[in-house]
């Protein structure tokens, strides 16, 4: 059984008219936990209770954590997700909501995660939010529909964080015929770990992260999703906080959902200069989504950034 569902991909008049392009959009924001997290991580779940796990165990207090809540509850199995002091009252209590037990540890993401790793037993899982090749595997479940729903596009964009969704995307493109369909990966400045990854050959720790786009935020995108650079056509864009938000207000007001910047990154790569864009004419977006947003976060964002 699958934890997540399969979502429609739907054409967007308004992006197309926009780009020039036609846009269409995997709605992965209508995952049960709000965003294609769900794909990797209950299918991590679901192999590793087959493997003996009893508890799931993870460190995130944003849609990771959310998405291990979730499918725990759906496998009937108890998970605990540490959370640093940062995390809003609203995500943990979402995590709650879901049956897991939240535990307030450390003030920043990394005493949360060494408590989360002192806490494992034997029995326990350990679910990473992007690292994973289970994660990837579950992740490519997207493009399986996405070959199922439609022809082939000629681009496909998806936002990187530490880059589990690029993996699973690319994934999911060899295994359905589709290698030849190149990438372009969408990431907000102050949070452009794989751009910089590949202006340095290799994966690079930022100093810090410095961008409204948190659910971006790895400081360093994972071996894996660097090393596709060499085997796929993957091009970096980078685009700002003001026009990621735009980009979610572009989504609310033509489509009607609410999406993280996270998100709205990858739908304004679709107004960028990207070489990549300039050639193709079908585009798909990955809509990943996110629950950590608000109407009343994304106006105040607008406000602040003047749009
Ligand atoms: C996790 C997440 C991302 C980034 O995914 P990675 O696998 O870390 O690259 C982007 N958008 C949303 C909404 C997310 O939850």
């Amino acid at each position: 059984m699958a934890i997540h569902i399969q979502t429609p991909v739907i054409d967007s008049r308004a992006l197309s008219l926009r780009s020039g392009k036609q846009v269409r959009l995997k709605l992965e924001a209508l995952q049960p936990s709000g965003s294609f997290k769900t794909r990797g991580i209950g299918h991590a779940c679901e192999v590793y209770q087959s493997r003996g796990a009893k508890r799931f165990i993870s460190s995130s207090g944003g849609n990771a954590g959310y998405a291990v809540a979730y499918a725990g509850r759906m496998l009937n199995t108890p998970v605990t997700v540490v959370v640093p002091a940062t995390t809003s009252q609203r995500a943990q209590q979402l995590i709650r909501s879901e049956g897991a037990d939240v535990i307030v540890h450390g003030e920043s993401w990394m005493e949360a995660h060494a408590q989360a790793q002192q806490l494992m037993t034997a029995t326990d899982a350990f679910l990473h939010p992007f690292d994973d090749p289970l994660l990837w595997t579950g992740h490519a479940s997207m493009i399986d529909e996405l070959a199922q729903q439609g022809e082939r596009p000629d681009l496909l964009i998806c936002s990187v964080g530490g880059g589990g969704l690029l993996c699973g995307v690319v994934e999911g493109l060899q295994r359905n015929g589709w290698g030849s369909v190149p990438v372009l990966a969408a990431e907000t400045a102050g949070a452009e770990s794989f751009a910089k990854a590949v202006e340095n050959g290799g994966p690079t720790l930022l100093p810090g992260i410095h961008s409204i786009a948190t659910s971006l935020g790895a400081r360093q995108v994972c071996d894996r999703a660097f090393a596709l650079t060499q085997e796929h056509h993957i091009e970096s864009v980078v685009v700002s906080d003001a026009a990621a938000v735009a980009a979610c207000e572009e989504i609310l007001l033509e489509h009607r959902m609410l999406v993280e910047p996270a998100c709205g990154a990858s739908v304004a790569a679709l107004h960028s200069a990207s070489p990549l864009l300039q050639q193709a004419r079908s585009v798909v977006v990955i809509l990943c989504g996110g629950v950590g947003i608000t109407a009343g976060q994304l106006a105040q964002w607008s406000a602040d950034f003047g749009s």
